[in-house]
């Protein structure tokens, strides 16, 4: 039987909030989608439907670019100080932490992450990553130039690039929000943001405190759809100046392709199959528990997730025991359960597709050392085990392609100086890790591993001030820290003729 999970413990106005049909944010008010059409969102423990919001389509992404073109060109946005900038940033942080559990409430229902996470983890790094961009908008500064033409003088700016869509995932729904939003509106740009459709509710509480964080109205609008509709139409609109997309690899590729059509400045935070080191001469405990943190944290919901775990053969039949108890003492069960540690996966089409990579390892020959299929006891919910497999092929499609689930695939190697070059062998190159005591052999792994981020004896660390995006096909651009203002300025030269 399934364990019965108070619903009771909702905060009132979190069931409020999902019981109200919802809207969505354009131009400073809420609206229903021109087209009248709505979708559902599904509480993926449950299966039961949770809230009915907005189908977005083109004509209500064209209302909200015409709106965010509004306030970029012409409202109090673009009169506002940079100082005011960041002073809203800052207070949209101190909304939205004084609100910490009815958001991790919100995000545990639509996405199914335990809620123990989301209050520690979720919620507070969108605060702090506001507060971080709160700063940063009084320092986005041009240059004076040196030029060796005589009698000028030269500066650039640095100014907003204007208009930009931001198509966001569901795997940390506000987190990514908060990764898009704050260094967008740090620099002054105005915003369409189309959140994933499985995980809409999080973005939606969100737009209900920006006027009172100070955000004149069409700076920010919020666009809930489908993909195939209004993500693509924020692709392809010709006001929009820019488009910053995190999701797969393969819709990277389309809106790619349809951002041409208009030229489109492109940011694209994608997929990964990141590889997980385990030298011989590691501490072998930590090395196997953040082994399991690597690919079990938020189900493997993570582009980042340490999926091919390589581990040196000396140590092999020492680390995998440890790694398979960790594996089988993860507490399944419903997010809103304080004993859960890991949720089920979003949707009925991720439980599919991740199935769908089960059988396929098996198929294949890879052998199941734990997990493979769904936890006893749980009887609806999209529910998969931790699953290791081992006996695992390069060629085989659990090694090659990403599961986005928590499947890890333990891999043996002899010779250290080799397994960075397996370790390299993917299309992806988003993260990297290595576990060694050996100051060299560690930072000579960092330097060639084909990756944006490589963490040296620990898995997942992230701060709003360092960077993260990909190498290879895990995308272009770095989100965060400085590298973020990159993304969201661009530079204009402005010779003076000051006279001989
Ligand atoms: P996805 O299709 O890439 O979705 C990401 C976002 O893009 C969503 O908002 C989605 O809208 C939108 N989108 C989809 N098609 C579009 C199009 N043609 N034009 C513009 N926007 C479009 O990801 P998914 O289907 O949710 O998940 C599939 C796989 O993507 C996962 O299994 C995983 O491998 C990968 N993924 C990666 C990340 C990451 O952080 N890098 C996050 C999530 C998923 P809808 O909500 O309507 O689909
Ligand atoms: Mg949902």
């Amino acid at each position: 039987m399934q364990p019965a999970v108070a619903e009771s413990s909702l905060t009132p106005s979190v069931t409020e909030f999902i019981a109200a049909r919802r809207k969505m944010l354009i131009d400073g008010k809420w609206v229903e989608a021109a087209s009248g059409k709505t979708f559902t969102t599904v509480n993926p423990a449950t299966e039961e439907v949770l809230a009915e919001v907005p189908a977005g389509d083109k004509e209500d992404v064209d209302r909200a670019v015409r709106a965010a073109r509004r306030a970029f060109e012409s409202g109090p946005w673009r009169r506002m100080t940079a100082s005011e900038r960041g002073r809203a940033l800052w207070k949209l942080a101190d909304l939205i932490e004084a609100r910490t559990e009815e958001f991790a409430q919100l995000e545990t229902l639509d996405n199914g992450k335990p809620l123990t996470v989301a209050r520690a983890a979720d919620i507070p790094l969108v605060v702090d990553h506001f507060r971080y961009y709160a700063g940063w908008a009084t320092k986005v500064e041009g240059e004076t130039i040196p030029v060796s033409v005589p009698g000028m003088f030269t500066y650039t700016l640095r100014e907003p690039v204007g208009v930009v869509g931001q198509i966001i995932p569901w795997n940390f729904p506000l987190l990514m929000a908060a990764w898009k939003l704050g260094a967008a509106l740090a620099c002054g740009n105005t915003v369409v943001l189309k959140p994933a459709e499985q995980t809409p509710l999080s973005a939606l509480r969100l737009g209900e405190l920006l006027d009172e964080a100070g955000f004149p109205p069409g700076v920010v609008n919020i666009v809930t759809g489908f993909g195939e509709t209004a993500g693509a139409a924020i692709t392809v609109h010709p006001d929009v100046d820019k488009v910053a997309f995190t999701g797969s690899t393969e819709v990277g590729k389309t809106i790619m392709q349809q951002a041409a059509g208009t030229l489109k400045r492109v940011s694209l935070e994608l997929g990964g199959k990141s590889p997980n080191i385990v030298f011989a001469d590691a501490d072998l405990d930590s090395a196997a528990e953040g082994a399991a943190a690597a690919i079990y944290f938020n189900h493997g919901q993570c582009c980042c997730a340490g999926s091919r775990l390589f581990i040196e053969d000396k140590v092999y039949d020492r680390v995998m025991p440890k790694l398979i108890e960790y594996s089988e003492q993860i507490q399944v069960g419903p997010g809103l359960d304080p004993k859960t540690q890991m949720g089920p996966l979003v949707s009925s089409e991720q439980l599919e597709r991740v199935s769908g990579y089960l059988a396929s390892g098996k198929k294949e020959g890879a052998k199941v050392a734990t997990g493979g299929g769904r936890p006893k006891g749980l009887d609806r919910g999209y529910f998969v085990s931790p699953t290791v497999f081992t006996d695992v092929k390069p060629e085989m499609k659990v090694v090659g392609e990403e599961i986005f689930g928590p499947v890890v695939c333990a891999i043996p190697f002899r010779d250290p100086e080799d397994v960075v070059r397996a370790g390299n062998e993917t299309t992806y190159g988003l993260a990297a890790a290595v576990w060694t005591r050996d100051i060299q052999k560690a930072h000579r792994a960092a330097q060639l591993l084909k990756a944006g981020t490589v963490w040296i004896n620990c898995y997942n660390a992230f701060d709003a001030s360092a960077p993260f995006g990909g190498y290879k096909q895990s995308g272009f651009g770095r989100e965060m820290g400085k590298a973020a203002l990159e993304l969201y300025t661009q530079i204009k030269t402005v010779w003076v003729n000051v006279g001989a």
